[in-house]
């Protein structure tokens, strides 16, 4: 039977302004880097998109290189939109990155304007879309002029295959530099996508403030520490996880006997909260209203719902804070 998606997918996702712009995004977003690739059951990946869109997240974030192998999410991602969303597409927030290795020889990586292009030409193809509501530059080059990938930014706006341009893992000094360029230019920055958890939290030394200050969104990837605030890895490594895969990004060495014990600690404090530990983690990045999503990545649909009730208690003590920080 033809999926028809949940009427009342609206009613309980809050819809937070990116920066100063005209768009709204889903506080919680979902991520296609791992589990939406050739390797990975297309059924799999259709349950969770439509437990998402169900559950009123409208904003799907891919890049050229997610896989594996590379350039196979965006193909199932596009497969799925044919086959279960081709009426939705308006209600679609779709976004895609190039800034990693994607093919061979001088024109695949980086920052340049012939990469740029390209790229993206290829992942509309990829997706089977005329465009993308974001496109990101994926990490900063040290060698192309800024001047230069900011511009070919601007152009895939103008040529109407991006709507809105977006940076990642961006250091403040560069971040501040490519957004007044993007100014000048015409095409504003919408968004920044740092990597931020309780694991990982650099954007708060100066990020956070520029963003804030500058009106652009910001868009927190690997949340979960790639699945480790969660109960998941409370004793040891289990055999269905990201550490535990080959192709996993998250090596089973992170998995410290240290980390084990801080997880132990910060579960029991989750508890206290009447929340799982991935639940407080996402809660957690939400507190600050300088977040405007939090993109989560799930490898089941059930897991996808169990963090999307993180939205039910988004606010810290003081003393909670203080703890979370002495933990770590
Ligand atoms: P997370 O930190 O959210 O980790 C996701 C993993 O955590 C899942 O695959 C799953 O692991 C586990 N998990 C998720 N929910 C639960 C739950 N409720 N209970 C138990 N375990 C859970 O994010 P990702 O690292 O996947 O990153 C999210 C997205 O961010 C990516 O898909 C991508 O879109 C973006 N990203 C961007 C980058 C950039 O450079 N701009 C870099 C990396 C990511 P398991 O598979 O073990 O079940």
């Amino acid at each position: 039977m033809s999926y028809i998606p949940n009427p009342s997918r609206y009613s309980k996702m809050e819809y937070r302004r990116c920066g100063n712009s005209g768009l709204k995004l889903p506080a919680i977003s979902l991520g296609l880097w791992h589990n939406f690739g050739h390797v990975d059951q297309l059924e799999n990946c259709s349950n969770i998109l439509k437990l998402a869109f169900d559950n009123g997240i409208t904003h799907f974030d891919l890049a050229n290189n997610y896989g594996p192998p590379p350039g196979s999410a965006e193909e199932n991602f596009g497969r799925l939109l044919k086959r279960n969303f081709s009426g939705y597409r308006d209600e679609m927030i779709i976004s895609t990155k190039a800034g990693y290795t994607m093919w061979e020889g001088p024109y695949g990586d980086w920052g340049s304007k012939k990469y740029l292009v390209s790229s993206l030409d290829q992942s509309l193809r990829r997706m089977n879309l005329s465009y993308v509501d974001i496109f990101y530059h994926h990490r900063p080059d040290p060698e192309t002029p800024i001047e230069e990938t900011m511009s070919a930014l601007n152009l895939l706006v103008r040529q109407g295959k991006a709507l809105y341009v977006g940076l990642s893992n961006y250091k403040p000094a560069e971040a501040a530099r490519a957004i007044q360029i993007l100014k000048e230019l015409g095409t504003p920055c919408l968004i920044h996508q740092p990597k931020y958890s309780m694991y990982e939290r650099w954007i708060e030394d100066g990020l956070l403030d520029l963003l804030g200050n500058e009106g652009v969104g910001c868009i927190p990837f690997s949340p979960l520490a790639q699945g480790m605030l969660t109960d998941k890895y409370l004793k040891g490594i289990p055999a269905d996880s990201r550490a535990a895969k080959a192709h996993g990004f998250l090596k089973p060495e992170q998995v410290t006997s240290e980390k084990i014990n801080q997880l132990q600690q910060l579960n029991a404090l989750a508890a206290e909260r009447g929340q799982k530990l991935a639940q407080m983690a996402l809660s957690w990045i939400l507190r600050d209203q300088r977040i405007t999503s939090v993109l989560v990545g799930a490898s089941r649909p059930e897991q996808l719902a169990d963090s999307l009730k993180c939205l039910d208690n988004i606010t810290f003590s003081q003393a909670e804070l203080d703890k979370i920080d002495r933990i770590l």
